[in-house]
């Protein structure tokens, strides 16, 4: 009886909620902008955090845009204890003089014990330059192999021209549903 009173309720939609983070300019604010579908060009810096909700093919996502200056970067670890499911990991593609720092900063926060075995999707943005890097040689100088004790993965995109970033939900997506057969 019960399962066919389960049948007739309405189906609870999914939902992901997460971190946000990466540098300052990286683009997370215009990432998000993008996911929830506003305008995108010439954002002034995210000062403090910025907290988005939208819907994306029959998932809630909830992400906390952390803002990434290094005086508020502190902050970010009273977040690291909220229940995450995900972490969104903005690198900028085309400043390659920061690379090593954004790296050292991921790092860091794979450390986190609060953050152990968070699935990870680090977009690779600003592809739309002709100086950024390639998702692959990012990998390479971030030593991303290195990254074993969760599920992981890189994405290209734009967020200017939004190229490549429905790919990264859809990982997540695929990755909490796989989640939760276990
Ligand atoms: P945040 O500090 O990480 O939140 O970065 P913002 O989202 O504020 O973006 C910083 C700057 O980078 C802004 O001027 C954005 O317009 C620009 N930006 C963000 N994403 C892209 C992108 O994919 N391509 C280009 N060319 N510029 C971008």
């Amino acid at each position: 009886m019960n399962e066919l009173f389960d049948f007739f309720k309405p189906k609870k939609k999914k939902e992901i909620k997460g971190l946000v983070l990466g540098l300052d300019n990286a683009g997370k604010t215009t990432i998000l902008k993008a996911f929830k579908g506003e305008t995108v060009k010439n954002l002034p810096p995210t000062k403090g955090f910025n907290f988005q909700k939208f819907e994306y093919n029959k998932t809630y996502f909830t992400l906390w845009d952390l803002g990434g200056q290094k005086s508020i970067r502190k902050f970010w670890e009273d977040y690291y204890q909220k229940e995450n499911d995900c972490i969104i990991y903005v690198v900028d593609s085309s400043d390659s003089y920061r690379l090593e720092e954004t790296g050292k900063e991921l790092y860091n926060i794979l450390q986190q014990p609060e953050l152990s075995g968070v699935p990870l999707v680090i977009y690779a943005n600003k592809q739309d330059l002709n100086m950024a890097l390639s998702a692959d040689e990012i990998l390479e100088q971030l030593n991303l192999d290195d990254i074993n004790d969760r599920n992981w993965t890189i994405v290209a995109c734009s967020a200017l021209t939004k190229q490549g970033l429905s790919s990264g939900l859809d990982w997540l997506i695929e990755c909490n549903n796989e989640n939760s057969k276990k």
